[in-house]
Formats: C-alpha cells, sequence, structure tokens
C-alpha cells in the first residue's frame, strides 16, 4: 500500500557523496502502517564495484595515518552523528518500525560503539619477545585488511553496523556496508552524518540493494579482504561458502535460541521481569533474547503466570505513537513466519495463556503486529523449541533440576547467548561452565557490552565483535624477527 508522497533515493553514498544506484527501485514500509514512503534504486555488481574502488583508494592514505589520528577523526566524525539524534530516531522507526525510545536506544549505543574503539584506538599494544635465540628478537607487526564487506540486516540496524566499522576503520581498513534491502534510509544518512563530520571520502560507502543482487556482489568481489556479516544462520553459510575462492575472512554473527533458565532460588519477580523484557524488547527481532526459558517446576506456576500476565499488559502500538511499548513486526512476512512457528507448535501440544494473533486494535490492522504470546509446557521437539522464534512469541518449560535445564539448553543448533537466575554461586559458575553458548548472564540478560568480546558457538557464528579481539578480525599479523644468524 503507498499513500501520500513517495521520496526518491539515489541508494548510495559512495566516495563521500551521493551515488545513483543502477538496479530496481526496492520499496521501503513503515512497519507500523503498511504504508509505502519510498523507493530506493538497488546498487548493481557494477555499482558495488564502484563503491569497492572507492574504498580501495581511500584505504592508501587511510591506513598509512597514525591510529591515533584515525580515533581522532572517527571520534569527531561520531560526535556530528550524536548531534543528529533528534533527526535519526525518526527515520529508524518509520523504516523499521521499532518504538522512538527503542530507536534512540539503538542509535546511542551505535555512536558508543564508535566512541568506546576511538578510545581503544590509544592503547593498542603489539608483542616483543627479546632472545629468540642470542642476539635474536621477534615483533608482531599488525596490518590491516584492505576493504571490508559489512552486511547487516534488519533488526538493529545501525548497532550491528557499528559493531564493524568501529573495530574495522580505526585498524586501518576501509569498508562498504550493505544494509537490509528494507532498512536502507538510516544507514544512509548515518554514513553522510560520517563525512559531514569529517571522515575521509572513501574510508566508509554504503550501498543499498537486496542481499540476492546487491550483497551477493560484494561477497564475491575479489578485492575485498573480508565479509563481516550478521544474519540468518542460513545466509552466514551461503556467505562462507561464496567467500571460500581466494580466503576471504569472514565473521559471521548468526541466529540464537537463546535459554534461560530459572532455578527455585532465584528472585523469581526479578526472572519474570527479565524472561518478558528479554523476550518481547524490539517485537522480539533480536539475535540475543530470552526465546526458550526453563523453569524448576517447584516455582514454575508462579513464574509462568507472572510472565504471562506481563505479556498481556504490554501496550502493543505504533513505534511514533507515545506510550507504546513495542511495535510491529518489520514485515508481513516475518509476521507470518512467527504465526506459523507458534501454529506448528500448538497443534502438538502445549498451553497458550496470552497473545496467538494480532492484537483485537482495529488501529493497528494496516501494521504488522502480532500480540506478545506466551506457550506453556508444548513439546520439546516443536518450531518453538527447535528453530529460532524471531518474533514475540516465548515459550516456557518446567524442568526437574539443573542437569535437566543444562541438557535441555544445550539440545539445540544455536549457541548465542544464555542466562541463569539462581543465588547460588556454584549452581550460577557450574551452568556457565556447562552451557553451550558464547555469553551467559547471571541475573541479568542480553547486554552487550563492548568491553567483552561477543560471537555465537555452533550454528550461531563464526568468530568475535566487541572486546579488543575485535581487532584480531580486521588485522593480519606478520612475525618479524631481528638476529644475526650465520
Ligand atoms: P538475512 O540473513 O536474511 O539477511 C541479513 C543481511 O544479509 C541482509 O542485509 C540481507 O539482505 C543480506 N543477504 C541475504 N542474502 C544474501 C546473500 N546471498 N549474500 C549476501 N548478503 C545477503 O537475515 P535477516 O534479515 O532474517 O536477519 C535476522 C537474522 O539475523 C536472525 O537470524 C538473527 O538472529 C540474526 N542476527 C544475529 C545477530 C548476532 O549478532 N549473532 C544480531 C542480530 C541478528 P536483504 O535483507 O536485503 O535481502
Amino acid at each position: 500500500m503507498s499513500t501520500g508522497t513517495i521520496a526518491a533515493v539515489a541508494g548510495a553514498f559512495i566516495d563521500g557523496r551521493e551515488h545513483a544506484n543502477g538496479g530496481d527501485p526496492l520499496p521501503v514500509t513503515n512497519p507500523g502502517t503498511g504504508e509505502v514512503f519510498a523507493e530506493v534504486p538497488g546498487a548493481t555488481a557494477r555499482d558495488v564495484d564502484t563503491a569497492v574502488d572507492a574504498a580501495a583508494r581511500a584505504g592508501a592514505e587511510w591506513s598509512a595515518l597514525a591510529v591515533s589520528k584515525r580515533g581522532e577523526i572517527l571520534g569527531a566524525a561520531a560526535h556530528h552523528v550524536e548531534a543528529h539524534l533528534d533527526e535519526l530516531v525518526p527515520l529508524l522507526t518509520r523504516e523499521q518500525g521499532k518504538t522512538l525510545r527503542d530507536s534512540r536506544i539503538e542509535l546511542t549505543k551505535a555512536v558508543d560503539t564508535l566512541m568506546h574503539y576511538v578510545g581503544l584506538a590509544k592503547t593498542l599494544r603489539g608483542a616483543h619477545t627479546p632472545g629468540l635465540d642470542p642476539g635474536v628478537d621477534g615483533i608482531v607487526l599488525r596490518r590491516p585488511l584492505g576493504v571490508v564487506g559489512a552486511i547487516v540486516p534488519w533488526n538493529f540496524p545501525t548497532t550491528l553496523l557499528c559493531n564493524k566499522l568501529a573495530p574495522a576503520l580505526v585498524a586501518g581498513n576501509t569498508v562498504v556496508a550493505k544494509p537490509a534491502g528494507t532498512t536502507p534510509l538510516t544507514t544512509l544518512r548515518f554514513c553522510e552524518l560520517l563525512a559531514e563530520g569529517g571522515l575521509p571520502a572513501g574510508v566508509f560507502n554504503v550501498v543499498t540493494g537486496s542481499g540476492s543482487v546487491t550483497g551477493t556482489a560484494l561477497v564475491r568481489h575479489p578485492r575485498v579482504r573480508k565479509i563481516a556479516f550478521t544474519g540468518s544462520t542460513p545466509v552466514g553459510e551461503q556467505i562462507m561458502a561464496l567467500a571460500a575462492p581466494g580466503m576471504k575472512r569472514v565473521t559471521l554473527e548468526l541466529g540464537g535460541s537463546d535459554p534461560m533458565i530459572i532455578c527455585d532460588d532465584a528472585d523469581l519477580d526479578a526472572a519474570a521481569s527479565a524472561a518478558s523484557m528479554g523476550r518481547f524488547y524490539n517485537c522480539g527481532q533480536a539475535c540475543l533474547a530470552i526465546k526458550r526459558v526453563y523453569v524448576f517446576e517447584s516455582v514454575a506456576d508462579q513464574v509462568i503466570e507472572a510472565v504471562a500476565a506481563k505479556a498481556k499488559r504490554l501496550k502493543v502500538g505504533r513505534g511514533d505513537v507515545k506510550g507504546s511499548q513495542m511495535g510491529p513486526l518489520h514485515t508481513a512476512a516475518q509476521r507470518e513466519e512467527v504465526a506459523g512457528q507458534v501454529a506448528r507448535t500448538l497443534e502438538h501440544g502445549g498451553t497458550l495463556l496470552a497473545g496467538g494473533g494480532p492484537p483485537e486494535d482495529p488501529e493497528l490492522e494496516a501494521g504488522f503486529f502480532y500480540a506478545p504470546t506466551v506457550v506453556a509446557d508444548p513439546p520439546h521437539d516443536v518450531p518453538m523449541a527447535t528453530e529460532e522464534v524471531f518474533g514475540p512469541a516465548l515459550p516456557i518449560w518446567r524442568v526437574a533440576d539443573l542437569d535437566e535445564a543444562i541438557a535441555r539448553a544445550n539440545a539445540s543448533p544455536f549457541g548465542l547467548g544464555s542466562s541463569v537466575w539462581t543465588r547460588d554461586l556454584a549452581r550460577a559458575r557450574q551452568a556457565a561452565e556447562r552451557i553451550e553458548a558464547g555469553y551467559t548472564w547471571i541475573n541479568s540478560r542480553t547486554k552487550v557490552y563492548d568491553e567483552l568480546p561477543f560471537g555465537g558457538w555452533k550454528s550461531s557464528g563464526y568468530g568475535k565483535e566487541h572486546g579488543s579481539e575485535a581487532f584480531d578480525y580486521y588485522t593480519e599479523t606478520k612475525s618479524v624477527v631481528f638476529g644475526s644468524q650465520s
């Protein structure tokens, strides 16, 4: 559906200015109203080539700067973005659907991540090993990879971009980013603001378009040395295969189905709040989210009742309407996917305690809304247990003890996040050691810290983002030996 004016957008930002893509126009839809409000031509393989070319040219000068100078330039550019948050927040809400509050949280975090790596720029140190042999020393050099392709999904377009952009740029690489075809606008403006804030032309470029055309062209491009990807596991697997020729480096941040374990000695009110917040924020469209709850039998009734009550109380509404706590799903297809997973689960058992379909409010009919949904005790082999549910639907199971909870938690192809709720330190430690996941929160949930490395185990990904470890994935090291062997 389209009403009102449809904005025409050039579709790319290359070498410090707008660039008109040559591909077919892709619609940008407001998920809260179903209205198409912009059309953006997709980048063809030729447009991608232009962007990679610009990034490669800019890389010569950028990589030669002192690392502290790169940090200084990026910091000034990030402050310029920060000064324009009031403009970016409604734009992100309009194209993504999330509430204005969540858009501000996301954009603030994106700038924070840039500033985190700006801070690290002055602390980078290398290794020096004296005495390898008599009179022989070794050092380890770090060199940027070159042009990095960053491919990002629609659920957090700016934070997921900055997780890649910040370490890549500080390490001396240049970047060509491809946002999701459905969320191009905030990323284009973000890029333009960084350029206005002093980031040199060509250091950061954006090409918008579909994954199949623009994304594939970026992954296949011979001068792109690394693909930093966040998205679904099936697409991550395709990208790993496409990147194999030439040994292109990859980091893959993929899907998750994070378990939450609630023990009988936990603060049950806090745990119930966390289950609700951790499942329903961003309308459940988060990689790190509470997606399966396992609660000890003796306290299960109390927890299940509390979570269902919270789900029913959540105010679902358009992202730009004051008071909305949960916005719509991002697309109609995404809503169908979640509705299908819930329906196929309930066919096999489980008790529906909240939601289970679109909300009844007629004002929300045109948008892609789905009510916060809670299902208790479905079988363990249904879609809500075995697949990633990327929407506001939470299954809860009763378990006998910690051993059963951990076994159930690990019986998933995914290994992204996890949380354990207990007052017993020994239990917490045991769970943290045995759960197969890249993150375990004890008595807290889902918050990612720039200070700590983050990356999924098993089908949830490969490589790390965040932490100083991220630099390892944007540099090559070289061992150099200074010696006098005869
Ligand atoms: P997709 O994998 O479908 O898309 C992600 C990005 O890849 C989009 O920009 C998409 O473009 C692009 N793309 C799709 N196909 C290709 C291809 N063949 N070659 C190159 N690029 C391609 O993921 P979703 O959009 O469904 O995003 C949600 C997923 O992301 C969930 O599984 C979620 O768990 C995961 N995620 C993981 C995170 C983590 O850190 N581990 C964080 C956040 C989300 P387009 O959309 O235009 O087709």
